[in-house]
């Protein structure tokens, strides 16, 4: 069957034919592909055209897709049980692995998500102060848990208001939502909230508004905040742990968080999610402390594994350094690209990941973002599937490299783009 005939089909089975919203391709336009298999850096549909790959399915495959080490570790664990719901030996091996990536994690949970991890870290946040309002940023995404769904209200600091049908409004006002990079609004946030806020959570490098760094003084000024006012400040490392650096953003600014939510890399392509913090905050979690939080399949041998492989491989490998020249190869190459063809554009990028906004302008919150132009964002992006190169089908997410990219993989790459650019 081909791409179109599956979709019609999925669509009627699942609401936009999907398991998760944008992969319908609704904010580029054109029918979505369907998937039959990947490796490396390539991907196929159901029809058998190729692509080159810089979805990497959303950021956790940074050694490629199907790396043999952890195929080979996830088919020795298959022989061995799938689920036992009793502690096993992988987690706590993974668990000594992000203990010693990140000082800030003294002990960890695991969960099946991003998702999981924030809400639970949220939850810990409010029973660890006895405090009920958290703070977000506009634009920084953190799964989809109702009280973290609250989009922007305009002005400082806005009473959330519900970023979607079915979160009522009693939760979405407890969500103070900030712009990004701007500590005036902040400061502003803990004078009028400081002794009710319970947490701040931030993607130390916002992914979700496209890729968004912290401007100079943003992210210590954060941590003094919330240090003065004692309120727990939570990173969202969901993306850039073990993506920016072995130790994350954390380590790549130097500035510890409070409690760190983990993911996506972490399981290296299997359902995996996780937080930690400080041993005294952590010891508060069910059952050493009375906040509760479960799971059924939490800690599952075939994520534990998947997660191990993944890091070991990769702390072995250190390709930090190799990934960020790759990467600004291709970034540089679309750069050049564009201004030839005098598209206005702004890349921001840092180590492996990096989105491209079509705006002259800086791009440095939510507000700035969407200035970029979305109509153009479409046809590049479906000029670039129709020569075989996979993106993410959103102008507000990152794109992402692997090692599985080569050199040849970014040349090739950028003769497709040049040619899907030209059509434009
Ligand atoms: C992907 C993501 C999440 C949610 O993770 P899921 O596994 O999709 O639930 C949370 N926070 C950030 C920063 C993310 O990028």
């Amino acid at each position: 069957m081909t791409n179109a005939e599956l979709f019609e089909k999925a669509k009627k089975l699942m609401p936009g034919g999907v398991s998760s919203p944008v992969r319908a391709f609704k904010a580029v336009g054109g029918e979505p592909i369907i998937v039959s298999k990947a490796q490396g850096s390539r991907l196929w549909d159901v029809e058998g055209k190729e692509y080159i790959d810089f979805l990497m399915s959303w950021g956790p495959l940074i050694l490629g897709h199907a790396h043999p080490r952890v195929v080979r570790a996830i088919e020795e664990q298959a022989r061995r049980g799938l689920s036992y719901g009793i502690t096993n030996e992988h987690e706590i091996k993974l668990a000594e692995l992000v203990v010693d990536s990140m000082p800030s994690v003294q002990m960890v949970r695991f969960v099946s998500s991003g998702t999981e991890a924030t809400m639970s870290a949220i939850r810990l946040a409010r029973g660890y102060t006895g405090r009920k309002y958290i703070v977000k940023f506009d634009g920084c995404y953190h799964g989809h848990a109702d009280s973290l769904l609250v989009s922007a209200g305009s002005g400082v600091a806005t009473l959330g208001i519900p970023g979607t049908p079915g979160v009522p409004e009693e939760i979405a006002s407890l969500t103070l939502v900030l712009p990004y990079n701007n500590p005036a609004a902040l400061e502003e946030a803990f004078e009028k909230y400081g002794e009710q806020i319970a947490c701040v959570i931030v993607e130390p490098v916002a992914g979700n508004m496209g890729v968004v760094l912290p401007r100079e003084g943003f992210l210590e000024r954060l941590r003094n905040l919330t240090l003065k006012y004692g309120a727990l400040l939570i990173y969202d490392e969901v993306i850039t742990n073990f993506r920016l650096s072995r130790g994350g953003a954390q380590a790549y600014f130097g500035i510890d968080p409070d409690i760190t939510c983990m993911g996506k890399i972490l399981g290296g392509g299997m359902p995996l999610g996780a937080y930690g913090g400080k041993r005294e905050i952590m010891e508060k979690v069910a059952p050493e402390g009375p906040i509760y939080q479960a799971g059924t399949l939490s800690g599952n041998p075939f994520s534990m594994v998947a997660g191990i492989a993944t890091l070991t491989q990769l702390f072995e490998e250190n390709p930090y350094e190799r990934l960020e020249k790759l990467t600004q190869r291709l970034t540089e190459g679309i750069s050049r690209i564009l201004s030839h063809k005098g598209i206005p554009h702004r890349i921001n990028r840092i180590a492996s990941m990096f989105t491209v906004f079509f705006t002259e302008e800086e791009v440095y919150d939510y507000e700035t973002a969407r200035r970029s132009d979305r109509e153009l964002f479409g046809r590049f992006f479906r000029a670039l599937l129709r020569e075989g190169i996979l993106i993410p089908p959103a102008q507000f997410e990152a794109w992402f490299l692997s090692t599985a990219h080569t050199e040849e993989d970014i040349d090739r790459a950028l003769e497709k783009i040049e040619r899907a650019v030209s059509s434009l």
